[in-house]
């Protein structure tokens, strides 16, 4: 993949979890607000309060992971700068293709992340 499209295409999935992280946010903001009008409410045995702390839950989650994608691409970028985007991180080899495609932010080769354990 050339440097420009990669640049591109990284761009444009921050632009999307930018997008995410906003929603996201504004969810735990609008909890944050629920939490405090419902007053002194006992999540354990509210009902009300349980399905907030399950939403919180899930969108402090989201937050996490959108963060770390973000600053996945962040590093992208930098070594599509650097010039060693495409080049796994790990064995040094060029990543395929169809694995950039699948996953622009991509540090290593498949073979790589599955011994890592991770990605
Ligand atoms: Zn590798």
């Amino acid at each position: 993949m050339d440097p420009q499209t990669a640049r591109t295409r990284l761009e444009d999935e921050r632009r999307d979890a930018r997008a995410r992280l906003s929603a996201a946010r504004a969810t735990l903001e609008r909890l944050r607000t629920e939490r405090a009008e419902a007053g002194t409410a006992d999540d354990e045995h509210d009902p009300d309060g349980s399905t907030l702390s399950a939403e919180w839950t899930m969108a402090a989650a989201q937050c996490r992971i959108v963060e770390e994608a973000i600053a996945e691409i962040g590093a992208g970028l930098a070594r599509v700068d650097a010039g060693s985007y495409g080049i796994c991180a790990s064995c040094g080899r060029p990543i395929p293709r169809a694995r950039l495609e699948a996953r622009p932010a991509a540090l290593t080769c498949a073979n790589c992340a599955n011994c890592a354990g991770s990605q």
